[in-house]
C-alpha cells in the first residue's frame, strides 16, 4: 500500500514549503514538490489542500498507567485513554511511574505500553520510579533496558522534593552509569528522567554529580523546569551547559497562582535568555496528578494532568507568543525524540517512520493523525479501534 499526500505545508520541524509526502510500508519514503505515481488500487492519495503537515508529537512523559494517590486511595488517576492520545496528536509517548510504585507496579505499565503499540500508538516507558534504589522488572536497571524492547531509559527519579528518596549524588552518578551502559549495548539513550520538585536545592544536584563524579548533565533530563521562576534559571543554566530540560505543560490556575509558568511562556523566557532552543522540550505530564499542598506540605486539592496539553501549549506559543511554529514545533517533535534516542521518530524525513499530523493552516487544530502509516483520525474523525470497538 501507497498513502501520497499532495499539496502540504510541510514541517519537519523545519519549514519545506508545499510539497508531496510518499508513504510506504510504514515509513516515510520521498518527499517532493510534486511526486506522481502509478499503482493503481494500492495507492491512496490524499490532498493536504494546504493543510500544515507536521510529525506526530512525541510525549516524553505521560502517566499511561495513571499516577497520584497523594490524597490517599481515591486520589489515584486513571489510565490514558488511547482516543485522548489520538486526539492530542500524540502518536509517541514515554510511560512512567511516579511517586507511587508500591500499588502501581512496572508490570502493569508494560502491559499498558505494549497495548497502546497493538492498539497502534508508539509507546515506550523507563524503568523506575521517584524512588531509589530503583524498583525495576529484571531486578537492575542496566538488564530492564537491554532485555525489555519498550524500556528506554530510567525514570521519573525524584530530586528536589519531599516525595523522593533524597538520593545521594553517589547514587544518582551511580544510576546514570548503569542506565547509560544499559543503553550504550542495546543501541537505546539509557537516558534517566529527572522529576524535579519544589524544594530550593533546584537541579544542584545533578551539578554536583557532574563535577564530583565526572557524569555528563547529558545523561540527565529533567522534567518539571517550568515550576517557578527560580527553577526556570537554574534549567536554562543547566541547558547552556549541555543537558536538555523539560517543561511539562499541564497545568490549572491554582498552580500557576503559586508559581507555576505555563510551557509556552516559559519557552519564550528561555528563549530571551539565550537557551539553545533545541536542548528545549515539552511532555504533558499527562494523567499524572497535579496535586496542590499548603504551606505545612498537607495536601488541598488535586487535577489530573491532560495530553492535549502538548498541543495546547504549541498553539498558545505561535498564535498568542509569536515564538516561530518551527520552534515551539521541535520542542514536541524532533527534540524530544532526540534526547530519548528515538531517532525515527519526530521528523518527516525520508526513513522515518510515517507519524504524521495534518493540522488545520488557521487554527493548528489537529484534523488527521497518522502512526506508522495507519490513519487513526481522518479529517477529525478518529478511525482507529481498540478491542472494545465493535
Ligand atoms: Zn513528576
Amino acid at each position: 500500500m501507497f498513502t501520497l499526500i499532495k499539496n502540504a505545508q510541510v514541517y519537519a520541524p523545519n519549514h519545506l514549503g508545499v510539497c508531496d509526502v510518499l508513504i510506504t510500508d510504514g515509513r516515510i519514503a520521498h518527499i517532493d514538490t510534486d511526486i506522481e505515481i502509478s499503482a493503481g488500487s494500492l495507492l491512496k492519495t490524499v490532498d493536504a489542500d494546504g493543510r500544515i503537515l507536521v510529525p506526530g508529537f512525541v510525549d516524553t512523559l505521560v502517566h499511561i498507567t495513571g499516577g497520584g494517590g497523594e490524597g490517599g486511595f481515591n486520589t489515584r488517576t486513571p489510565e490514558l485513554d488511547f482516543k485522548d492520545a489520538i486526539a492530542a496528536g500524540v502518536t509517541t509517548m514515554i510511560g512512567a511511574l511516579g511517586t507511587d510504585a508500591t500499588t502501581r507496579t512496572l508490570g502493569d505499565l508494560y502491559g499498558k505500553t505494549q497495548a497502546l503499540n497493538v492498539d497502534g500508538l508508539n509507546c515506550f516507558m523507563y524503568t523506575g520510579s521517584y524512588e531509589l534504589p530503583a524498583k525495576t522488572i529484571t531486578g537492575s536497571v542496566r538488564e530492564d533496558i537491554i532485555y525489555i524492547d519498550p524500556v528506554i531509559g530510567v525514570g521519573e527519579v525524584a530530586i528536589s522534593d519531599h516525595r523522593g528518596s533524597q538520593p545521594t549524588e553517589h547514587e544518582l552518578a551511580r544510576l546514570a552509569a548503569d542506565s547509560r551502559v544499559g543503553g550504550l549495548l542495546s543501541g537505546k539513550s539509557g537516558v534517566v528522567m529527572i522529576h524535579v520538585g519544589a524544594n530550593q536545592d533546584k537541579l544542584d544536584i545533578l551539578h554536583r554529580v557532574q563535577e564530583e563524579f565526572e557524569v555528563g548533565l547529558n545523561h540527565f533530563y529533567p522534567t518539571h523546569v517550568n515550576r517557578s521562576q527560580a527553577l526556570l534559571e537554574s534549567g536554562s543554566l543547566f541547558a547552556k551547559q549541555g543537558g536538555t530540560i523539560d517543561l511539562t505543560a499541564s497545568t490549572n490556575d491554582h498552580l500557576i497562582a503559586m508559581g507555576d509558568i505555563r510551557a509556552s511562556d516559559g519557552l519564550r523566557y528561555l528563549l530571551e535568555d539565550g537557551c539553545p532552543a533545541n536542548r528545549i522540550t515539552f511532555s504533558s505530564d499527562a494523567q499524572g496528578s497535579l496535586p496542590h499542598f499548603d504551606a505545612n506540605g498537607r495536601l488541598d486539592g488535586l487535577d489530573i494532568g491532560s495530553i492535549s496539553s502538548l498541543h495546547e501549549e504549541l498553539v498558545r506559543a505561535v498564535k498568542e507568543l509569536n515564538i516561530p511554529l518551527v520552534t515551539a514545533l521541535a520542542c514536541i517533535t524532533k527534540n524530544p525524540a532526540k534526547v530519548t534516542g528515538l531517532y525515527k521518530k519526530g521528523e518527516i524525513k525520508v526513513g522515518c517512520d510515517a507519524d504524521l499530523n495534518l493540522l488545520d493552516p488557521n487554527t493548528l487544530a489537529v484534523d488527521s493523525v497518522m502512526s506508522r502509516g495507519k490513519w487513526l483520525q481522518f479529517e477529525g474523525v478518529i478511525c482507529a479501534k481498540t478491542a472494545f470497538d465493535h
